[in-house]
């Protein structure tokens, strides 16, 4: 019998995470859509059996250590191994991030609890769910692991006076929390590097999403791509790196 595909994505009932779930699925593997409101995900995973996949909701609040164990637990009993996770699940901590309510996140104003939230959903959480899936990712022959970050996370572009970036959105909660995911990415990837598991941060570009207001110009398919290319990296691909569709994104 050949080895089933099994993907985990994160944030998977809407935006870019749905998209993934369903490139994902269109190249043939078990998808599970990752979405803390069981309804929801129970929702867009129907609608991807409807087209012909094969996908299973499975409720995952990542910020709930009980919800992210079960979840885990739940994945070990039906499929007993995980070959892709993709941690997408993120918040802006703001209605949304625009010029217009930049004020929520600029760092001699901002609320501790906004960073504080954007930190735990956006960087614990990903610890939380990763180590929670890391045995059933070793019993995969070729696991790979992709971080959805942002260009928001890269020092080089934000500290550019020049470039698009610096005079945007200065933010003490989104753009360091992507920061410190990109970084984590890093340390992950060196520490798993000689199991084979690959694990790659993601930059998907603006994206016409909830959590811009669908202010962004790449369709949720445009932005996803990225991801499902790391996602499905053979063994001979990168590690530790961090990219968009047009290349490496400088740190
Ligand atoms: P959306 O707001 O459309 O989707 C975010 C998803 O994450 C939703 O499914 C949401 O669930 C889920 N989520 C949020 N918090 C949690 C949590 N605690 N547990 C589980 N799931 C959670 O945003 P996008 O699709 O735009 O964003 C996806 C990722 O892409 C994020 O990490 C974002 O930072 C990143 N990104 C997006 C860009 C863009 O232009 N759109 C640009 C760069 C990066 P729910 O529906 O319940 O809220």
């Amino acid at each position: 019998t050949t080895h089933q595909q099994v993907a985990l994505v994160t944030g998977a009932n809407k935006g870019i995470g749905r998209g993934v779930a369903e490139q994902l699925a269109a190249l043939g593997m078990t998808v599970l859509i990752g979405a803390r409101d069981p309804r929801r995900g129970e929702e867009a995973a129907a609608e991807l059996r409807a087209a012909g996949g094969d996908a299973h909701a499975v409720t995952l609040d990542v910020t709930d250590p009980a919800s992210v164990r079960e979840a885990a637990q739940q994945i070990e009993e039906r499929f007993g191994h995980l070959d892709v996770l993709v941690n997408n699940a993120g918040i802006t901590g703001s209605g949304q991030v625009s010029p217009e309510n930049a004020h929520d996140q600029v760092p001699s104003a901002v609320d501790l609890d906004t960073v504080r939230a954007v930190f735990e959903t956006n960087v614990f959480g990903v610890i939380a769910v990763t180590n929670a899936v890391l045995p059933l990712l070793r019993r995969s022959p070729a696991a790979r692991v992709v971080n959805v970050s942002s260009h928001a996370a890269s020092l080089t572009l934000t500290s550019d006076p020049d470039g698009p970036f610096a005079a945007l959105l200065p933010s003490a909660a989104y753009s360091p929390s992507k920061s410190a995911l990109t970084a984590l990415t890093v340390q992950y990837a060196n520490e798993l590097r000689k199991d084979g598991i690959l694990v790659n941060a993601a930059a998907p570009g603006y994206v016409d999403t909830d959590s811009n207001d669908h202010t962004g110009f790449l369709t949720v398919a445009q932005g996803a791509a990225i991801v499902v290319r790391l996602a499905v990296l053979g063994a001979d691909g990168p590690t530790a790196g961090f990219f968009s569709e047009d290349g490496p994104v400088p740190w």
